[in-house]
């Protein structure tokens, strides 16, 4: 009987591991926004930051207004 709650014990742990596990990667994907570069200074910068002027992408409008120019 002793051996059953021990087989019990080691399936749920197994089964609570892997639960965390997908949800803590699914966080990870789904919270990592692409990283692009800037078309004046070269610097990498999230998607979600970036400033367009027309087809270019920069990390701030003080790089945009520089290449604009
Ligand atoms: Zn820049």
């Amino acid at each position: 009987m002793f051996q059953v709650l021990i087989l019990i014990t080691v399936i749920l742990l197994i089964y609570v591991i892997t639960k965390m596990s997908r949800n803590s990667a699914g966080v990870i994907s789904s919270n990592q926004p692409e990283m692009v570069k800037c078309s004046a200074c070269g610097l990498n910068f999230p998607d979600n930051e970036s400033v367009k002027n027309g087809e270019s992408l920069f990390c701030s409008s003080e790089c945009s207004s520089k290449n604009g120019i």
